[in-house]
């Protein structure tokens, strides 16, 4: 190797000579050209660097494949078997020696989907360019049959010489028959692909040429020809050879009428595409078919989808199963691809057992997804009835490697009139309603519903809106107060966020807060919704400071210690922003940007999050309560935690749910939810535990929740949620 800069170009150069080699040796025995084999390389090695471009272009396109398929045409790589032979080079040798393995950044896998796709487009290209220059042969030979027919007596002779000529040495089938179909004269060449001598073929009929896969109109056009009523037709025609194989044919037909224009002959001239019908079979079934499990892939899936659906087709109804394994990503992650590629296969037969016979369709769209298409089921019963033999089948544990794997499904099903959805729409709303199966816990199937889906729909429009939101300032805070119990004066209140939406106008957290949690917007927005109140809470102190409280303090003693204290603001933290490694700092960067002390920040963390949290799941929280910063345990009664586990979190308050408090409403109150809440309190109390009431209605609870001893109140009996201006206007100043 040299130190040139464009070593790697020379690497690649060196690469694409033997490729060029290789690909001369295999393609040169199918060639009819004059070139030496040696002539042939220097041929085709700027056509390798072609492809070799090609595939390492981005973007990546084909189009190449079909120059290069035109070009080898050009050379003369024409007898009927050259396109596989250069297919299968390429296949076996451009990914390996087109790229320089020192630079190359393609990806082994995309390098092989790129060199499958140029394989098409060179079998394309080569084609096409046959078939024109195949036209153009016939077109000369016509023309050459024709003068013979309709030449002077003198000019006969030479005319008639010159068409045997062409006849003979013709590489393609000629035959001429009279108006009976009978055979007059048949070419060397036709006599080969029929595999019959001149002789046998010049006893045989045209008429008895019918093929079951003839094309629906070849004979009508025929007869047309015969009666003279069409000088010529050209279709792609099968015939049966007499060792029981089949000659797939271009055939084109032309009538030779006498001088009196009267249908005297019917050429007939026949260009061979067997092997390239096979080969084009065998792409269109590898672009067809799922490698790993041989079930017709997503494109075919589209295809007959598509055809179902369409105006045109006189299908009635369709019905459509859409399957995805539960919990495959941790059978590949636990025990391997091998296991999964097995388990895969295992499902693909099981899937093929339930639909046998049934001319239903059955795919792999991708992954672990499945699809089942019906064609013409009476009723959803039909597709439902489906769905359940399919899980039964997967019920039956899979043996793989000595191990027993048992497959749980959920599985989607849409069933309707064909003609009334587009594919698109079929196939997401088969998709919603497969994970409305997975998220009502998976192993069933769910039938669609438009009203399910346009709410998934809807949850996909504000997810997808979700980030601009932030960026364009659609969020704002709420306040409700907090009430201390003891003198009815407020000592904090709880930050809620909204979400000013352009189109569906106020949305509540409900509607969005689990869509963040569930991309991840929710530590940006939770840092945002955090920023904002701290900042209030600052503004509130400063106000206060100013006398913002109008002089109306009643309670000399309360109100100085108010006036020290800042008001408190509660913040609520997801599961998600818990175990960002970012919480600590972000939190402490927020209150002294605000120049606010800890305390004045309470951060409310749901009891079901921090249910199972270890010690390190817990650490983040732990050292913001060390800092002085206010834990509350937020919706608390409604998970299922230890009470025991109380005391190793670092909670400084408890929020007793709504749900709780609800039973003091009515007049008596519940007995059970006032032992409950009595409990709670002493508990809380023993604990070190401040209690905080939700919920607040009435005067009545309220009376009987201070009665039993809980320390602070939230609800609509105080206040509702509000803007922080009239929060600062109706309490701060009570
Ligand atoms: P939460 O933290 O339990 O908040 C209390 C909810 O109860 C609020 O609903 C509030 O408007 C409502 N509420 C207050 N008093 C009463 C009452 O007397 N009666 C009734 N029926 N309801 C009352 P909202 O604002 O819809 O918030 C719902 C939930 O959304 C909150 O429940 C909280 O979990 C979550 N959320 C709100 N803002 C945020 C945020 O900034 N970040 C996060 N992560 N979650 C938030
Ligand atoms: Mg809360
Ligand atoms: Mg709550």
């Amino acid at each position: 190797m040299t130190a040139d800069p464009h070593e790697s170009e020379g690497l690649e150069n060196d690469g694409l000579r033997r490729f060029a080699t290789i690909w001369s040796r295999a393609v040169y025995p199918a060639t009819q050209t004059s070139m030496t084999r040696a002539e042939l390389g220097d041929y085709l090695h700027p056509l390798a660097v072609k492809l070799c471009d090609a595939l390492h272009a981005y973007p990546f396109s084909a189009a190449p494949g079909r120059e290069v398929g035109a070009a080898l045409v050009a050379g003369h790589c024409t007898s009927p078997d050259a396109l596989p032979h250069i297919l299968g080079v390429v296949d076996s040798y451009l990914v390996l020696y087109g790229r320089d393995p020192e630079t190359s950044e393609l990806p082994v896998d995309e390098a092989r989907a790129r060199c499958s796709r140029l394989q098409h487009a060179i079998a394309a290209g080569f084609t096409e360019a046959l078939r024109d220059r195949t036209l153009a042969e016939q077109e000369a030979l016509s023309r050459a049959a024709l003068a013979a027919q309709s030449a002077v007596e003198e000019a006969l002779h030479a005319s008639e010489t010159r068409f045997r000529a062409v006849f003979k040495d013709a590489t393609i089938g000629i035959s001429i028959a009279d108006m009976d179909g009978r055979i007059r004269d048949a070419n060397g060449a036709i006599a080969k692909m029929f595999k019959r001598s001149e002789e046998e073929m010049r006893r045989r009929n045209v008429n008895e040429w019918v093929h079951p896969d003839d094309a629906p109109d070849v004979w009508r056009m025929h007869r047309q020809l015969v009666r003279g009523e069409r000088d010529h037709f050209r279709v792609e025609k099968p015939f049966h050879r007499p060792d029981g194989t089949v000659l797939w044919t271009n055939l084109t037909v032309s009538l030779l009428r006498d001088a009196d224009g009267e249908p005297r002959y019917q050429l007939a001239l026949l260009e061979d595409i067997t092997e390239r019908r096979l080969l084009h079979l065998r792409l269109r079934y590898e672009a067809t078919h799922d490698e790993l499990t041989g079930l017709p892939n997503r494109t075919l899936f589209a295809e007959r989808l598509d055809r179902l659906l369409s105006a045109s087709s006189d299908v009635k109804r369709f019905g459509l199963c859409y399957l995805d394994i539960d919990g495959f990503k941790a059978v590949n992650d636990s025990l391997g691809h091998a296991v999964g590629d097995q388990l895969l296969i295992a499902v693909a037969e099981r899937l093929q057992s339930c639909t046998a016979g049934s001319g239903h369709l059955v795919a792999r769209i991708g992954g672990d997804e499945f699809a089942a298409l019906c064609t013409d089921p009476s009723g959803p019963e039909d597709v439902t009835e489906l769905a359940r033999q399919v899980l039964a089948a997967l019920a039956t544990p899979i043996r793989i490697d000595g191990r027993e794997l048992s497959v749980r499904a959920s599985i989607g099903i849409v069933e309707g009139p064909s003609g009334e959805l587009r594919p698109e729409e079929v196939m997401r709303s088969a998709d919603i309603t497969m994970y409305r199966a997975k998220d009502a816990g998976g192993s069933r199937y769910e039938l669609a519903d438009p009203d399910s889906d346009a709410r998934a729909i809807d949850r996909h429009s504000l997810t997808t809106r979700l980030p601009a939101a932030l960026e364009w300032d659609e969020f704002f805070l709420e306040y409700q107060p907090l009430i201390r119990m003891s003198d009815g004066h407020v000592e904090g209140a709880e930050a809620l966020v909204r979400w000013k939406h352009p189109v569906h106008g106020r949305l509540g957290p409900d509607r969005f807060i689990p869509l963040a949690e569930h991309t991840g917007l929710i530590v940006p927005l939770g840092r945002w919704v955090m920023e904002q109140a701290v900042r209030q809470a600052c503004a509130w102190h400063e106000e206060r400071g100013k006398g913002g409280g109008n002089g109306k303090k009643k309670n000399g003693k309360n109100g100085d210690a108010l006036a020290e204290r800042p008001l408190r603001v509660n913040v609520n933290l997801s599961p998600r922003q818990l175990h960002h490694p970012d919480l600590v700092p972000d939190t402490i960067a927020v209150l002294e940007a605000a120049g606010m002390p800890p305390s004045s920040l309470c951060l409310e963390v749901t009891e079901s999050a921090l249910i199972g949290a270890d010690e390190d799941e817990l650490k983040p929280l732990r050292q913001l309560a060390e800092l002085g910063v206010e834990i509350a345990l937020d919706d608390f009664g409604t998970g299922y935690s230890n009470l025991a586990n109380l005391r190793r979190l670092p909670a400084t308050t408890l929020k007793l749910d709504r749900s709780f408090t609800q039973g003091l409403q009515q007049h008596p109150a519940d007995p059970v939810d006032v032992t409950f809440v009595e409990g709670i309190v002493t508990l809380a109390h023993a604990l070190g535990l401040a209690v905080t009431v939700e919920g607040v209605e009435t005067e009545h609870q309220a009376a009987q929740l201070r009665d039993m001893g809980c320390d602070t109140a939230q609800g609509w009996y105080y206040a509702r949620p509000g803007p922080a201006s009239t929060f600062v206007q109706g309490f701060a100043v009570t």
